[in-house]
């Protein structure tokens, strides 16, 4: 396809075509026959999107559920209102999430078809153990006939009906598509090898556009009370003498102090990988940069939770939360993302915090750690497997790209979602606005 009159984030003005990579970039390229042309106006042109840290499958059924027991959900009253605001997923089910019986007592498929008669709805209890259904999803699953609609995990024949149907990646494709995301990393630890394959053969029909990059096997999860440097060294050595990276995931200053020994003894990988770096103490910059370890952080929780980490963290530790303008300062190697679904799923609200800093009460968390707007926008244009080096809009390329519909001075004063136009994935239009 050719994008015309595109502004590149130095100014440029050009044309660029691309397929499953960028082939041209160029002044006045002229469109071929049954070339698909978008005309850009000026607007900017950047290579998409990748957010570098989410949970693909968690995201998709966080989408396609409706939360339905406490804090969200109290009362019956409250249990019917969001039960009638709840959306289909593709597939015609309503799927409700985290029920307790405090709600509304306990639930069976008469309770259900009062509810919501006529489209079929499962509710899960917060055990997780136990799903209630309604008359219409009863006969959706060949059971009519059921007694009272309470079904148990341990019970047979219905549970592959439903549980397969568990992520809807339609909704979070679009989700992702119309904010300029073309590739996503997914950083579930001990990912099943078939959760693996369900997402890549969901990207190859297309239900899911973004490309999808993988941490499992390489990422680890620590717990503070039971810290092992030497099983963490271990592992590491293991990892990097078959040429594989890690990926750490780092939470508290106590994970972080003890990752950077084990990598200190381990010695490391060009492409290894810390996650989160939640809190940085001051002498953690220096070692960070000097292992050229790339930290994946998350700067919208400053912006989800703030006020939260400002009520309940010591004063004496705020200045070592979410940082990102100091990494920057040390040198250290930083790529942002969003962690969504535990963060919300939105790169240019990360942008933001990044930028601003700002709590959702306004107040402002280290204004110390504040970085520019083209630091924080670049920070979501690395490569998948190497996040702060950046992609660009040049010839050899991937064919991936976010159009917006400013110049880059408009875009990088507002840094927001909505200046989506188009993305395109691999030369394909993935999301159109309008
Ligand atoms: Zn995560």
């Amino acid at each position: 396809m050719l994008i015309q009159r595109a502004t590149l984030l130095d100014g440029t003005v050009t044309d660029v075509r691309l397929g499953p990579r960028i082939n041209e970039v160029g002044g006045n390229l002229v469109a071929r026959p049954g070339e698909n042309v978008l005309d850009a106006a000026g607007g900017t042109v950047l290579p998409g999107l990748h957010d570098h840290h989410v949970h693909v499958r968690s995201a998709a059924s966080a989408l396609a559920s409706v939360s339905v027991g406490p804090p969200e959900v109290r009362t019956k009253d409250q249990l019917a209102q969001a039960l009638s605001n709840a959306i289909p997923g593709s597939d015609g089910w309503i799927r409700a999430v985290g029920y307790h019986e405090s709600v509304a007592g306990d639930l069976d498929r008469r309770a259900l078809d009062v509810l919501l008669p006529g489209i079929p709805l499962r509710v899960q209890h917060r055990s997780g153990a136990l799903w209630i259904l309604n008359s219409a999803a009863l006969g959706r699953v060949g059971m009519a006939g059921h007694p009272d609609g309470r079904l148990r995990s341990a019970d047979r024949g219905w549970s592959d009906a439903l549980g397969k149907r568990e992520t809807d990646l339609a909704e979070l494709n679009r989700r992702l598509t119309a904010v300029g995301v073309t590739g996503v990393t997914d950083a579930t630890p001990d990912l099943e090898a078939d959760d693996v394959i369900a997402l890549h053969v969901a990207h190859q029909r297309g239900d899911f556009r973004p490309r999808l990059h993988f941490l499992s096997p390489g990422k680890k999860i620590l717990h503070d009370d039971r810290l092992d440097l030497d099983a963490l060294t271990d592992w590491i050595v293991d990892r990097h003498s078959a040429d594989r990276p890690v990926a750490v995931h780092c939470v508290t200053a106590a994970q972080l102090v003890v990752t950077i020994a084990a990598l200190r003894a381990a010695g490391s990988h060009p492409l290894d990988r810390i996650e989160h770096a939640a809190v940085v103490p001051d002498d953690a910059l220096a070692d960070l940069a000097d292992l050229a370890v790339t930290v994946v952080t998350q700067p919208n929780f400053v912006a989800e939770r703030g006020d939260q980490y400002l009520a309940e963290v010591p004063t004496a530790e705020h200045a070592q939360l979410w940082r990102v303008g100091s990494l920057l300062k040390a040198n250290v190697q930083v790529a942002l993302s969003t962690d969504m679904p535990f963060g919300r799923g939105d790169p240019w609200a990360a942008m933001r915090a990044a930028v601003r800093r700002a709590t959702p009460s306004g107040a402002v968390l280290n204004a110390g750690e504040r970085i520019s707007a083209e630091e924080a926008l670049t920070m979501f244009l690395g490569w998948s497997d190497q996040p702060s080096q950046l992609r660009a809009v040049e010839p050899g390329q991937p064919g991936d790209v976010c159009v917006l519909t400013q110049p880059p001075a408009a875009v990088l004063a507002e840094l927001d979602a909505g200046m989506v136009a188009a993305t395109v994935i691999g030369g394909e239009v993935a999301y159109a606005a309008g």
